[in-house]
């Protein structure tokens, strides 16, 4: 069995475009397997991060920038 690495920041920086798999919503979790790879949020990546430790080959966890930058609808009427 092969030791998953999770690293801090993914490799190819996610993007709006990337939602998660479980929900939509934006995704700052990538879970890189040998046959392709899987987005969550933030929420639906620690809820599965046992699981997902034990069969990815790389975690990349970007949730450190959730809400790094104000949402667009943040200051919306
Ligand atoms: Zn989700």
């Amino acid at each position: 069995m092969t030791a998953t690495t999770l690293t801090p920041r993914p490799v190819v920086p996610m993007t709006l475009a990337d939602r998660c798999d479980r929900c939509g919503a934006q995704a700052f979790i990538r879970a890189v397997f040998t046959s392709g790879e899987l987005t969550f949020c933030g929420h639906h990546g620690r809820e599965l991060l046992a699981p997902l430790t034990r069969a990815a080959i790389v975690i990349e966890d970007a949730t450190d920038l959730i809400n790094a930058q104000p949402s667009p609808s943040a200051n919306s009427d």
